[in-house]
């Protein structure tokens, strides 16, 4: 065993040799180690880099890993492979987060894990991979095509809606004016049972318009929600129209959002019919060559702007044909997982070890927009803490081994999650869909983030989520000589919140944040494999001592009915909105409404699922993360105006923030 203060004067080689710590920063003097039972936030929890400044010729760095031993020369390694370029960043769809699914598999089937799951595809088998769908996946468009009187409509002139099905339609035209059939004062533009069947139909964006191309039904010229484009496919599909052509109508002086950019959510879903939007002046000459009297757009638009504007057929001549290919753009991504399988008594009870393995990539969400389009390595977000978990099959394999056959032990579910960086998702869909019975599953440790232990400080979360946790916890945490930043909470902004939220005791650790976070700077020889050291040594020693004893874990709830940690208040959110946050298609600012969750704040505002949040008393929110902090400065029964999006159209809601609601 290496001498500590020895340690810490290695420890300062190894970080001066990667340069880690900031030159200019004094090295804090290592404090005794305590215990600090409390709330801590994630967000502002930095200890202060501890080190001594030397001469990077005087060392070597292999000096220093040998000297910490195979496993920490192990785990170091991972860190390097998982952190290197090749693997982009890790971003769920990636090529780069598929090379490391397979480098996180090879390392289990090396340790003698099984494999997790089931084969989803061969009934019986068994599976290392536990595949889900991301949320926000959008269609993209493959092919398009839109042939009239013998020509082809040139590229980049027809584009298709996120909503359009792929096909192949021949068939006459027809024009519907604005698609509305419940317009003001009773305007519509269908007749009583209007059946589109056997037609493409040509409908204009919007609302009949004024002069000025403002709406001439909304205050001041602004849009009502009688234009929306959802609206318009819904009418037309009720009407079994065969597909549909979108065209501004000219002069039309409303948001020039994109339409073919829409999220397929605020379209209503994926239609039974191409769908396109087609430049306005193509679809002038389309129509005059259809129409009869060969009238002009504007014509057609002064036609639908007029009180009883009725779709017109085109003669059965007036053929087009559209032609539409879409892949569904489903974002599909996976867990990993191995079993250590237990023995005897216990061997049907479970702990899960786990980490997410995800990151960035290369910065177009969750990261600064400064820093877009560079690789985020996420060397210690999260490759340390999956170095972690896979360091930990090897060990707890060899203690398993060693107990002998006799031994009661508890199987060990060894997960790492895929989408932690982009809402918690994996841990979502394995809690949504476990491969584990959720009542034999005694507790879950999570590690994210334990590769930049400074002075000696650890923050591990939850240990307020079983009864008497802490203070069996506490002979543990002594023996560590580290410093615990001990949470009571089971919270937090990653995987274990979800296990806590199924009512799982857990155990989060974390050695804070610091000033490579989420960006380009957190490389692989920024990491301490000293700390990590310590830190995966406290997380083996707990995990055996949760394998070996026979009691099981009772959870229990940290948090009080007013939303606040028993015991003392802190740095989470009293506040709850009840939205299920996730990230808008084409990352522009707002944060994107996944789920609205029933008899809370946003619920009781009328916030929807597929809204788009912009802004919160006028605070622009760029992402759920600034939200985040937005709900923590809140209290409950402040007033809240929230700007949304809603089907294209903005609007103000006024939510009245309540309590959050303690965990089941
Ligand atoms: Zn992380």
């Amino acid at each position: 065993m290496i001498d500590f203060r020895c340690c810490s004067a290695l420890a300062l080689a190894c970080c001066a040799l990667a340069g880690a710590a900031p030159q200019d920063a004094e090295p804090a003097k290592l404090a005794k180690p305590e215990i600090i039972v409390g709330p801590v936030s994630v967000y502002t929890f930095s200890p202060p880099e501890s080190f001594v400044k030397v001469n990077a010729d005087d060392v070597s760095l292999a000096q220093i890993l040998g000297d910490l031993g195979p496993d920490a020369i192990e785990w170091y390694q991972h860190v390097q492979t998982l952190s290197n370029p090749w693997f982009e960043g890790r971003v769920p769809g990636s090529e780069g987060i598929e090379h490391a699914a397979n480098y996180i598999q090879f390392w289990m089937e090396q340790r003698g894990l099984e494999p997790a799951f089931e084969n989803a595809s061969d009934r019986g088998a068994t599976a290392w991979r536990q595949k889900f769908e991301l949320p926000g996946g959008q269609p993209k468009e493959l092919a398009v095509g839109l042939k009239f009187d013998g020509a082809d409509v040139a590229k980049g002139e027809v584009a298709t809606l996120k909503c359009s099905a792929s096909g192949d339609v021949t068939a006459p035209l027809a024009f519907c004016g604005y698609g509305i059939a419940d317009g003001k004062d009773g305007y519509s533009n269908f007749a009583e049972g209007e059946d589109l069947a056997g037609r493409i139909v040509i409908v204009f964006r919007a609302e009949p318009l004024r002069e000025d191309g403002k709406s001439a039904w909304g205050e001041d010229g602004r849009f009502t929600p009688a234009s929306s484009l959802r609206k318009k496919l819904d009418a037309l599909a009720e009407r079994n129209a065969a597909g549909i052509i979108v065209v501004e109508p000219p002069n039309y002086a409303g948001k020039k959002s994109d339409l073919a950019a829409l999220p397929i959510g605020q379209l209503g879903g994926a239609r039974a019919m191409p769908c396109v939007v087609l430049d306005a002046e193509i679809a002038g000459s389309m129509l005059s060559a259809a129409d009869p009297e060969h009238r002009s757009l504007a014509a057609f638009r002064a036609l639908a702007d007029s009180a009883d504007a009725k779709t017109i057929r085109f003669p059965e001549t007036a053929t087009a044909t559209l032609t539409t290919s879409m892949d569904d753009g489903k974002l599909l991504t996976e867990n990993i997982g191995g079993i250590l399988r237990g023995k005897g008594t216990l061997a049907d009870e479970w702990i899960v070890i786990g980490a997410h393995y995800d990151h960035v990539g290369y910065g177009n969400y969750g990261a600064d927009a400064e820093n877009r389009g560079e690789v985020h390595p996420g060397a210690d977000d999260n490759a340390s803490g999956t170095a972690g978990m896979l360091l930990l099959t090897k060990q707890l394999s060899e203690a398993y081994e060693a107990m002998g056959d006799d031994a009661n032990l508890r199987s060990i579910l060894f997960l790492a999650f895929s989408a932690e960086e982009v809402g918690l998702n994996g841990s979502r869909a394995f809690i949504k869909s476990p491969s584990i019975p959720a009542d034999k599953l005694d507790f879950m440790l999570n590690l994210d983030m334990i590769g930049r232990l400074r002075s000696n400080e650890l923050e591990v979360g939850g240990v307020g989520s079983a009864e008497g946790f802490m203070e069996k916890l506490r002979p543990f945490f002594e023996a560590s000589a580290l410093t615990i930043r001990a949470d009571p909470s089971g919270r937090g902004p990653s995987d274990h919140a979800n296990f806590y939220g199924a009512g799982i005791p857990v155990l989060f650790f974390f050695t804070g944040v610091h000033e490579s976070y989420h960006k380009p700077g957190d490389k692989g020889y920024t990491v301490t494999p000293q700390g990590a050291k310590k830190v995966l040594d406290l997380a083996g020693k707990i995990a055996m001592w949760r394998a070996i004893e026979t009691d099981r874990l009772v959870f229990e709830s940290a948090t009080n009915s007013d939303g606040t940690t028993r015991g003392q208040d802190r740095g989470y959110a009293a506040v709850r909105l009840g939205v299920q946050p996730g990230m808008t298609e084409d990352g522009t600012v707002g944060v994107k409404v996944e789920g609205v969750s029933e008899g809370t704040s946003a619920a009781d505002a009328g916030i929807k699922e597929g809204d788009v949040l912009l802004s919160w008393n006028g605070d622009e929110l760029a992402s759920s993360g600034v939200m985040m902090e937005k709900l923590r400065a809140a209290k409950v029964g402040d007033k809240v105006e929230i700007r949304l999006v809603r089907d294209g159209h903005e609007e103000t809601v006024t939510v009245t923030l309540k309590a959050g609601k303690p965990r089941a």
